[in-house]
């Protein structure tokens, strides 16, 4: 059996980003950048002042000497204004600095009467200037390939005048689930032996979270042939297949005999890890086009999805939409009682992070939806080991 490192290894070698488009600003929030972006306009632009003021020359303000005003600069287009010896320019925020001037002394620091100013606190050479460039130069690398588009990356493209920028495509994911148990929420009350379809919605959410907002949720039933045709279908339309159920051994499983009547062999199927045991990852290219399909196959239970979707679809996701980083965030998390796995695979624990205390979430067991949903985080305990309350730990926050 596969440790997760080398089924996530198996995964991701299979994996390059996907096509590039070009998106309006707005669009492309939490997309990653298709390629490098050299700044062209320096920020800030031009040397301009950081107060509303008087642009002065700075020697000129420890004495007693009066200052004339001789003009006024707003944020805007630039005057041209010259400060010469004994002047001053009024000034405000963003407003270019007039040449001569060397500094900006602020309202609330000068007396004016009439024309004049007298001011109360001498300024530095300087002093309340912005410098042209002082934040970003023409030819900088302001953004990299890779990079995701933040709301403060979207403000820094603007500032360079562009519109639109490069970025990967999303996959066309269908999620489907397996099952004969599952009916949809919304059609009535359950029968017995009968539960809702709560993995479409969750692994649906979980691609949504990822900036894949539109997916095709699909069901199909536990035979062979409906499950082969399902697939076929499936495999003609998108780039991913998320499923989930079907997996294990059970004479009810049917994926894995589906994928070999479809004549694709399984990269992997099986990973030493709990929950999640039967994940199985396969790849395969469809008769219109050119890219390959990659089909991930969940185990049912809720738990055992959402923790192979962290742990391989959501890295496979950001390959392929061109992240540059593709693992989970981790923070360091106190634990608050002593843990320990005493099983034969690494236990990812669900939990809470508050305050950087990590506390397990209610049931730890693969179907144990309502403690799920209070995680907010996961512990990794290798095999054999214990943690001892108070220690500290990295955790993966979700
Ligand atoms: P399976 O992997 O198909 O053997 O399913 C394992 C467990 O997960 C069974 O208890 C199923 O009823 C449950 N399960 C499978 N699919 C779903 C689903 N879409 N939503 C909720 N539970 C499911
Ligand atoms: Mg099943």
């Amino acid at each position: 059996m596969l440790t997760e490192a080398e089924a996530l290894e198996r995964v991701l070698s299979r994996i390059t980003p996907g096509p590039i488009v070009d998106l309006p600003l707005p669009d492309a929030l939490g997309r990653f950048c298709a390629r490098d972006f050299l700044a062209t306009v320096p920020i800030p632009g031009f040397d301009n002042s950081m107060m509303d003021g008087y642009a002065v020359h700075a020697m000129e303000t420890t004495g007693q000497g009066k200052i004339v005003v001789v003009g006024e600069q707003p944020a805007g287009l630039d005057l041209q204004l010259q400060c010469a010896p004994g002047h001053a320019i009024r000034i405000f925020t963003g407003a270019p600095m007039p040449a001569g001037a060397d500094a900006v002394i602020m309202q609330e620091d000068v007396e004016r009467e009439g024309d004049v100013i007298a001011c109360r606190e001498p300024v530095e050479p300087g002093e309340n200037l912005r410098r042209a460039g002082a934040d970003l130069c023409p030819g900088q690398i302001m953004l990299r390939r890779g990079e995701k588009i933040t709301p403060g990356r979207i403000g820094l493209l603007a500032s360079q005048g562009h519109v639109s920028i490069a970025v990967h495509e999303t996959p066309r994911v269908a999620v489907l689930s397996t099952g004969d148990e599952l009916v949809p929420p919304g059609s009535g009350p359950l029968q017995s032996g009968q539960i809702y379809n709560s993995n479409g919605f969750m692994l649906q959410a979980l691609l949504a979270e990822l900036g894949i907002l539109e997916t095709s949720m699909v069901h199909c039933r536990d035979t062979l042939a409906d499950t082969v045709c399902t697939l076929r279908t499936l495999m003609e339309r998108s780039d991913m297949i998320v499923l989930s159920g079907g997996v294990s051994v059970g004479d009810h499983d049917h994926i894995k005999s589906a994928l070999l009547e479809l004549g694709i062999s399984p990269d992997l199927w099986r990973v030493k890890v709990k929950p999640g045991k039967p994940f199985l990852f396969a790849q395969t290219t469809r008769a219109t086009n050119a890219r390959p399909v990659f089909i991930f196959g969940l185990p049912g239970n809720p738990v055992s999805s959402f923790v192979t979707f962290q742990l391989f679809v959501r890295p496979a996701v950001l390959r392929w939409m061109g992240a540059a980083d593709v693992l989970p965030p981790r923070l360091p998390a106190t634990v608050s009682t002593a843990l320990c796995n005493d099983g034969n695979r690494p236990h990812y624990l669900r939990g809470v992070l508050r305050d950087g205390r990590f506390h397990v979430a209610g049931l730890q067991q693969s179907h144990a939806l309502f403690a799920l949903s209070q995680a907010n985080s996961l512990l990794r305990l290798d095999e054999g080991q214990r943690i001892a309350a108070g220690e500290t730990t990295m955790v993966i926050s979700l």
